[in-house]
């Protein structure tokens, strides 16, 4: 595989990245380089049976390029799943920038992405994610039309819509693993209080539910506290608190061979993508009768939210869409309990005959 940059005056090339473990047929992934501004971007597609590749762009101070084309080669295949299973005309794709969002980010920075967006012609749609803010994609909009989730393309920043998924899965996992019709009573923990899970803290508390707390950032985690009165513990321990409900709501890859033996949580649902490490950890949750609920099903509000072919929905009638999520899980924790596999398998294997579908109906 070569991981060697493209300098972003040569715009037209394209990398092979096709040796790389999470490479998974990948339409398109293009590494750049700007050397004027000290841009470093991956931009993947994965997949585009559906429609135009949308997804977030996330700047990380990635240690490396390799974990950097790792996370957004996974994070685009968690995309195409996430839109074609949310009934999306769009396929999947994503953006990596590497570099420290509290240090290195400036209007130069995202104006060099945004051309680079733009030289894709719209095969890739971008938005925020881990990173970068509303803000951030409105100086994105002067350089290029493929983005979404700005006000002047709807109802703007997507995270109140994504948290308020989350809150709809985590009472319909509720009722499927216990019958219970609400929160009230039970304790949810969550991990990372950021535009996501700090929503989904506040909505769980007021609808009755104790809650337990993580995050490395002590001033979101003193403004939660003051909100919700809720319980504060160091972040190695989030996972394994006793508590009914666990929340991922920080970055991926937290439920894993270490953690999941001291999870005491019934059900998982929560806000981060690719929250299993590997195929394998979804079947230890299952083995240990823990009810997981799919990460790109349950965060998929913020994309539905976004997404360009529900011109001037109100907010309410978006909520009321978004709300549909609890019950494409109820039927995929249904389809799982009857296969006797993990809701992950059911829900890769609808968004995979949802595309075939799209496929046959477009060879036809
Ligand atoms: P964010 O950056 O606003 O919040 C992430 C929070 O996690 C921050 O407060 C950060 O301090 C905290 N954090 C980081 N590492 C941690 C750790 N080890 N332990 C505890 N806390 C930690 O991001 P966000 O927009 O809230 O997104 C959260 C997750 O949800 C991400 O995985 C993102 O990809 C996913 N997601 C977000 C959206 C959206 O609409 N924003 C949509 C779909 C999925």
């Amino acid at each position: 595989m070569s991981t060697a940059w493209q300098d972003s005056r040569t715009p037209e090339s394209e990398y092979d990245a096709s040796a790389h473990p999470s490479f998974d047929d990948h339409a398109r992934v293009d590494m750049r380089r700007d050397p004027d501004t000290g841009l470093q971007t991956i931009i993947a597609v994965h997949d585009t049976t559906l429609g135009p590749a949308l997804g977030g762009c996330r700047m990380w101070p990635y240690a490396s390029e390799y974990e950097a084309l790792d996370d957004v080669l996974r994070l685009s295949r968690g995309m195409t799943y996430k839109n074609a299973l949310a009934d999306l005309p769009l396929g999947g794709g994503k953006a990596v920038i590497i570099a420290d969002p509290k240090t290195d980010k400036s209007p130069t920075l995202m104006e060099a992405f945004a051309r680079h967006v733009e030289s894709l012609g719209g095969l890739y749609i971008t938005a925020e994610d881990v990173g970068i803010s509303d803000t951030d994609m409105e100086v994105v909009a002067r350089h290029t039309a493929h983005v979404r989730g700005i006000r002047a393309t709807g109802l703007g920043d997507p995270s109140p819509y994504t948290a308020w998924g989350v809150f709809c899965a985590m009472r319909a996992a509720v009722r499927f693993a216990t019958g219970a019709s609400s929160l009230s009573g039970l304790t949810v923990a969550v991990q990372g209080l950021g535009h996501v899970g700090g929503r989904v803290a506040t909505l769980a508390h007021a609808d009755g539910a104790r809650l337990i707390v993580a995050d490395i950032d002590r001033e979101r985690v003193a403004e939660i506290v003051a909100r919700t009165n809720a319980r504060v513990v160091p972040v190695a321990e989030i996972h394994a608190v006793e508590a009914d409900v666990y929340a991922p709501c920080a970055l991926g890859g937290g439920l894993n061979e270490t953690t999941i033996p001291d999870i005491s949580a019934e059900v998982i649902c929560g806000a981060a993508n690719n929250q299993l490490r590997t195929p394998a950890d979804g079947t230890a949750l299952l083995t240990r009768g823990i009810l997981y609920a799919p990460d790109y099903v349950v965060n998929a509000g913020g994309v539905i939210s976004i997404a360009p072919d529900r011109p001037g929905m109100s907010s309410e009638d978006m909520k009321n869409r978004i709300s549909r999520i609890g019950d494409t899980l109820t039927m995929i924790f249904a389809r799982a309990q009857a296969d006797g596999v993990g809701p992950e398998v059911i829900a890769d294997r609808m968004a995979e005959e949802r595309i075939a579908a799209a496929r046959r109906n477009r060879s036809a």
